[in-house]
This record gives C-alpha cells, structure tokens and sequence, in this order.
C-alpha cells in the first residue's frame, strides 16, 4: 500500500514537472500538443530519461518549424524546414538525446543545426550546445529563433562540420544529424575520454544509427536502429 502511494506521488510529482516550463514556452497554443506528443510518441516509446522528457515537453517545436506548418509541428513525423532540409521526428531526438547521457554543464557539438529545435532541446537540458551548420540561411535563422527564446548556452556556426570545432574541443558529448558515409576522423578525434558519439552513417537510404564511446583513447562502436537522415556534404554539396 505505502509502495502503490508512493509510486502516486512520483507520478504526480512527474506530470508537474513536465507542465512546468519556464515563462514564454510554457503558456503557448500548442501546450496540449506537446504533453502529448511526449507521452505518445516518446515515453510509450521507451524513452525514459527524465531530462529528456522535461526538455520535449518544454521547448516549443512549433517555433524551430515555417509559420504555415506550425499546425503540424507536433505531428510523429520529420517536417521540411527549407534548402531541402528537415527537421527530425520528435522520437528521433528523444532516442539520440537519451543516448548521448549528458549531465549539466557539460560540453557538446552539434554537427547540423537545421532548425536548432535538437540545440534547443539540449540547451534545455542544461549542456553548452556547440552547433554547426553548412546552410548559411539555416544556421542564422536557428540563431534568430534560439535568441528570440532566451537560449544563451547554444554557439552557432556557419561552417562544415566534417571538421568538428577543434578550438572547444574536447567534448563530452557529439550529435551528428546528418549522414557522411563514414564516421569522420576529425570527430572522433575530438570526442574527450569517456565521451560519447551518436551518428547516423552509411548510403542513402541505407543508414544506421551508431552510438560511439570512446574509453583509453579507442573508439567502441555500437548499431543502434536503422534509420534516414540527409546526407552530410561538403561546400560544394558533395556528400561525405
Ligand atoms: N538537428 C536539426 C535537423 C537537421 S537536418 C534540427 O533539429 O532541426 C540536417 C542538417 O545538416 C541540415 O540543415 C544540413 O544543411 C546540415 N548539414 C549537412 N551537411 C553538413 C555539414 N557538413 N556541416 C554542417 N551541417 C551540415
């Protein structure tokens, strides 16, 4: 009986917290939406991770989305963000959030800012987010939104991420969400001992997702599901 309360009030205790969020992200149209999309779509899911579900719950994907799709922002589907990009499917950033474990105030690059939505959801989850992104238009529009919703721990760079940040390096933690056919070297390189890598790889329509640990200086590499993301180019467009 004391077991069942008790296991009440966690559950209590967890549904308020996921309602509440910090002032201007939590009074929103789409507050319904998003409570359900965490429960739905994420935690019947499997995802687990409280610092996870808290950040979905609070980060209004609506804003990192264009104005006429806001209606489908919360939908269990990747949408088209523009320049032929997308942002990912909310269970998609839940699993590789979860699996990057990061802690408060750790250090983490991202490699394809898109939208910033998955810098935000970070950034929410109390990490320094270090994103990159090689669409100019992109990146300073995910700038203009991240600003506007009083992320201060998110740095964006207009750049090719192949080669990482080598000037904050090393990182705790490091999340690609495009495809380059190989892991790049520059990134593991620059993953610190006991960091953690996840990264979809392989050819077009043929991608895995791996999360990668490195542990005394070797990288251990591990497939993590099947999965479809766009794939990582270089200036020129040439995919990696
Ligand atoms: N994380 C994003 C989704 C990004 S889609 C979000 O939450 O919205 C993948 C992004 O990777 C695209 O914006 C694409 O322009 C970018 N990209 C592709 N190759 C890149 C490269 N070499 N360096 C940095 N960004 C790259």
């Amino acid at each position: 009986m004391t077991n069942l309360h008790t296991a009440g009030l966690v559950l209590l205790t967890v549904a308020a917290s996921l309602c509440m969020a910090p002032a201007g992200s939590s009074a929103d149209d789409f507050a319904d939406q998003r409570q359900k999309m965490v429960a739905w779509q994420i935690g019947a899911r499997g995802i687990s991770d409280a610092s996870v579900l808290k950040a979905m719950a609070t980060v209004p994907r609506h804003r990192f989305v264009p104005e006429d799709m806001e209606h489908l922002a919360y939908r269990d589907s990747p949408l088209p963000i523009g320049h032929g990009q997308t942002i990912s499917q909310p269970y998609i950033v839940a699993l590789m959030s979860q699996l990057l474990a990061v802690q408060p105030g750790q250090r983490v690059l991202e490699i394809g800012t898109g939208s910033g939505y998955q810098a935000a959801v970070l950034a929410e989850m109390g990490v320094l987010v270090f994103t990159i992104e090689i669409v100019p238009e992109l990146g300073r529009q995910a700038v203009g939104v991240l600003d506007a919703l009083g992320y201060d721990n998110v740095r964006v760079k207009i750049g090719d991420g192949y080669k990482g940040w080598p000037e904050h390096a090393p990182f705790d933690a490091i999340i690609v969400t495009c495809a380059p056919t190989r892991i790049p070297k520059p990134l593991t390189e620059q993953l610190a001992e006991g960091g953690r890598m996840v990264i979809p790889s392989g050819e077009k329509y043929d991608q895995q997702l791996f999360l990668l640990t490195k542990q005394k200086g070797k990288i251990k590499q591990e497939k993590i599901v099947d999965v479809r993301f766009v794939p990582m180019v270089d200036e020129r467009g040439k995919t990696y």
